[in-house]
Parts: C-alpha cells; sequence; structure tokens
C-alpha cells in the first residue's frame, strides 16, 4: 500500500484525486448529496477520492454540489408507477390471472402443474391414455413376421 497524496490537478493518478478526508467542501459524493437533499443533475464526477478499504484500493466519485440539483420529490404519480410495475410482475403469462405472488417461470402454480413433465398439457396426456387402455397394443408396435433365417422373403 502506497499512501494516497492530494492530486487536484490529476498529475499522478490521471483524475482529481483526494484521499478520504482531504477533498474540497464543495466536492461531493451521491450519498453526500442525497444527505443534502441533492442529486448530482447529469453532470459527470470531477474528482475522486481514493483510498483503501480492507486492503483494497476504492474509488468514489465526487460531483460538484455547485452544480447539483435539488431532489426530485416523491409523487403520487411515481408511487403509482412504482406499484404498477409491482403488479406487472405478479401475473400469469399463461391464464393472464393477477396473483398474490411472483410466480416462477412466469406462470401461476396451477399452470405450471397442469401440464407434465414434457411440457405437454396434461388433458392431452389423459386422453392420450384412455385411447391407449381403448385399444390394448396400439402403443406397441408389433413385431414385424420374419422368416427363419432372419431375411426378407423374395417376392
Ligand atoms: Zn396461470
Amino acid at each position: 500500500m502506497t499512501a494516497i497524496i492530494s492530486d487536484p490537478a490529476g498529475e499522478r493518478y490521471g483524475f482529481p484525486t483526494y484521499p478520504r478526508g482531504l477533498a474540497p467542501r464543495h466536492l461531493m459524493t451521491r450519498r453526500m448529496l442525497a444527505a443534502a437533499g441533492l442529486r448530482k443533475n447529469n453532470q459527470d464526477p470531477v474528482a475522486q477520492l481514493l483510498f483503501y478499504n480492507r486492503g483494497r484500493l476504492v474509488t468514489a466519485y465526487l460531483y460538484d454540489s455547485t452544480l447539483a440539483a435539488p431532489r426530485r420529490p416523491w409523487t403520487s404519480a411515481k408511487q403509482h408507477a412504482v406499484e404498477k410495475a409491482a403488479a406487472s410482475r405478479r401475473f400469469c403469462g399463461t391464464c393472464r390471472a393477477t396473483l398474490d405472488y411472483i410466480p416462477r417461470y412466469g406462470e401461476c402454480n396451477p399452470c405450471t402443474d397442469s401440464r407434465n413433465t414434457l411440457g405437454r398439457p396434461l388433458e392431452h396426456a389423459a386422453w392420450k391414455t384412455t385411447k391407449t387402455l381403448n385399444s390394448p397394443g396400439s402403443w406397441r408396435v408389433a413385431p414385424q413376421r420374419r422368416s427363419a433365417e432372419g431375411k426378407s422373403p423374395m417376392p
């Protein structure tokens, strides 16, 4: 670990850099801006904090708080959009029902259970079973008659 020095011009690190605690007051991370009721307002980072955390070199981007804008208030339209997005996940794509849980594989449990393991509808499998039982032997290919030598007889 080498000590991190203050480098406002970016001569050493290629980008304006400060060690933790030595950045100018008006340069803030996004969390610091949020705590001050601000958002970064679409600006690119103007500098970085560089510090070690558990032996790893960590970067935190700094933004100019004088270019920041007030955070947008949480409106009922925003709330409505979030609820709509959450509700769209509680939806079965097969029977199109609204559910009270987020389904796996995009469909509700009854829809998943109505299929066999081959992904065919269970009704179809039941129909096939019934037909097979009604016509015994149809599921098995009848053995072909062969000559004694195991060759087809010549016509
Ligand atoms: Zn369903």
